[in-house]
């Protein structure tokens, strides 16, 4: 199978798949349709394209990193994805299915929030096309995301707390599903990221792939390394597709306790089979990370395959050094990222100059997201 194209039956190797209930069968494979359908259509991707840049701010800059550079001895350039629109990648995925919805004559929205930038990222674009939206957030994340969902609430959006599990987003997203099932007439479901079951891992990443085919673009040659952080792993698989058929390695970089590919073994979880955080029974494991964004169990199942293929290659970050990579980028080229991005950041610092990382090396980092949100984790002295 070539890499990263159309999956076969959304089948990624071993991975990916539609494991949901029978119900959610002819729902699913209505989205299926309608993404080929629209995806291959000029004036659906006019108008996603025309939102993209007068709406949402792209194309996002590239960004060479010129004091970092010089401090490491390499040449980094950050793709900046913090300038997009409500301040990450989220909004590429969120316009493109939110488009998608009205052309499949949808009313509203569902969506899962972990953090709460994909829920703010829905309820912006719910507000833009005049769709409704509900928002499912569990309430662990309701308490440390306090300004997120007031956001959510201002643009319109009802957000829906959710009190089952750990009350985070792998409990939030199994209530948007089951919310979806009982109103796919009118709802589409707007998954966040490369997960859940066919279409979806494939349409989020055709969605994103306007971050690295840009990024591609913006290079003069083609980078050494290509590296971005993976929570489900959008970001990072939309920056990879620009690159997959060049020479470039392709680095994706987990949460330490969040890592499903280093630490995952192959399992099913919100639709699709790919590589997930397990205890000894199988049972699905708490994920533990800084960032709320990585703080999940699972991943992508392209990733997944990509990992297998050793196409691509996954590293993982602790909070300590992610929380010291966001201080050094900030004091170094006057940019706050999100602390999911950090990830990405924490790891050139760590491999510049190693093996890993050889001096001399160009690197393309994407920077998924402005790092206002984390604040507060921040001057809480949470590490
Ligand atoms: C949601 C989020 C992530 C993690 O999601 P992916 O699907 O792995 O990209 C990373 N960075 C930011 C800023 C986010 O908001």
């Amino acid at each position: 199978m070539a890499v990263m194209t159309e999956p076969r039956h959304g089948r990624f190797g071993d991975f990916g798949g539609r494991y949901v209930p029978e119900s959610l069968i002819p729902a699913c494979a209505a989205v299926e349709e309608a993404f080929r359908s629209a995806w291959s259509d000029p004036l659906f991707r006019a108008h996603l394209d025309g939102l993209l840049v007068s709406y949402a701010g792209r194309p996002t800059p590239l960004t060479p990193a010129l004091n970092l550079s010089t401090q490491l001895g390499i040449t980094l350039l950050l793709k900046r994805e913090d300038l997009a629109h409500t301040g990450s990648h989220k909004i590429n995925n969120v316009l493109g299915q939110a488009l998608l919805a009205g052309r499949m004559g949808k009313t509203r929205l569902i969506a899962e929030t972990g953090a709460g930038q994909h829920g703010v990222a829905v309820a912006t674009a719910a507000a833009l096309l005049g769709l409704r939206a509900t928002v499912y957030m569990g309430s662990r994340d309701i308490e440390r995301q306090q300004l997120n969902v007031f956001r959510m609430e201002l643009l319109g959006a009802e957000v829906i707390p959710v009190t089952s599990g750990s009350r985070t987003l792998k409990d939030a997203t199994n209530e948007a599903m089951r919310a979806w099932v009982a109103d796919t007439d009118d709802a589409h479901f707007l998954l966040g990221s490369v997960g859940g079951p066919h279409p979806y891992p494939w349409m989020v990443r055709e969605l994103q792939s306007v971050i690295g085919d840009e990024a591609r673009q913006q290079c003069d040659s083609v980078p050494d390394v290509v590296v971005a952080c993976v929570g489900g792993g959008s970001n990072a698989a939309g920056t990879f597709a620009g690159f997959v058929d060049t020479t470039a390695r392709l680095i994706g970089v987990e949460a330490a306790g969040g890592a499903a590919i280093t630490n995952g073994a192959p399992g099913v979880v919100h639709g699709s089979r790919s590589l997930v955080l397990q205890d000894a029974e199988g049972q699905i494991a708490e994920a533990e990370s800084i960032a709320a964004g990585l703080d999940y169990p699972g991943v992508g199942p392209e990733h997944a395959y990509l990992s297998s293929l050793g196409r691509a290659e996954y590293r993982t970050v602790g909070d300590a050094e992610v929380v010291e990579a966001i201080g050094r980028l900030a004091r170094a080229e006057g940019i706050i990222c999100a602390l999911e991005s950090a990830h990405a950041v924490a790891w050139v610092l760590r491999a510049a100059g190693t093996p890993d990382l050889p001096a001399g090396s160009r690197v393309v980092l994407t920077l998924s997201g402005r790092g206002d949100k984390d604040m507060a984790t921040l001057r809480g002295g949470v590490a």
